[in-house]
């Protein structure tokens, strides 16, 4: 059966990636995603990275030491883990199973390198990749949130130059050109995957079911 939110219960959650060039605005775009679409939830990575200001531990990320990191490494505990400009960022694959097995869709939002160990390890995926209308404007943004040196800058940029490359492992790109329009597009993407056969398999066989039951012979 479909609930209220148009999702079928009973069903395990789907696995959203969202890989963009750092300073795309991806995860300004997810997070506004989550506020829109019922029954999706933006995962909350681990991070050996120190928490910017206004940044907060258990909310933007989970912020833990390098050795915590790598012990959790050791332990097997990540679905995914990588070194992003010279810190590691992993997603734990017993929170993300949770999650799924609960029914709930999850968005995880990491880099490409991420994306690809996920896809490895045969997990089914729907992969989105967000780009931004061109690298000028990938430029400004990243200067005109002025988080960075311009060393760390042109890093970003020459990240971001062998990233692009990769958008056609993924199922859908959404170029972030405005951000109302993008966010749209990204809910008609998990709207349209969320009524695949493959989702929705089980609610339609419960409908079949009824015919089944109801059909005698015509007196
Ligand atoms: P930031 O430090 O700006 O928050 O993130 C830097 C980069 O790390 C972004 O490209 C982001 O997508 C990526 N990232 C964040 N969390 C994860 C994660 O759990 N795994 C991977 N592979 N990348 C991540």
């Amino acid at each position: 059966m479909s609930n209220s939110r148009g999702v079928a219960a009973g069903r395990r959650g789907q696995l959203f990636i969202v890989s963009a060039p750092s300073g795309t605005g991806k995860t300004t775009l997810v997070e506004r995603l989550v506020q829109v679409v019922p029954n999706l939830k933006m995962s909350r990575s681990y991070t050996s990275r120190t928490a910017r200001t206004g940044e907060q531990d258990g909310v933007d990320y989970n912020f833990i030491s390098r050795e915590r990191f790598e012990s959790m490494v050791r332990g097997n505990e990540f679905l995914e883990w990588a070194d992003v400009f010279g810190n590691y960022y992993g997603t734990c694959s017993a929170d993300t199973e949770r999650d799924l097995t609960a029914g709930q869709d999850v968005v995880l939002v990491i880099d490409v390198q991420g994306a690809r160990q996920v896809r490895s390890r045969g997990i089914e995926t729907i992969g989105i990749f967000v780009l931004p209308p061109s690298a000028a404007t990938l430029e400004q943004r990243l200067r005109g949130r002025s988080k960075d040196s311009e060393e760390q800058i042109g890093r970003r940029l020459d990240v971001a130059r062998r990233e692009v490359d990769e958008f056609e492992r993924y199922e859908y790109v959404v170029i972030n050109d405005e951000v109302d329009a993008a966010v749209d597009r990204l809910r008609a993407i998990i709207l349209a995957e969320r009524g695949r056969v493959r989702a929705m398999r089980s609610a339609a066989q419960d409908v079949i079911k009824t015919f089944a039951e109801e059909s005698g012979p015509a007196a």
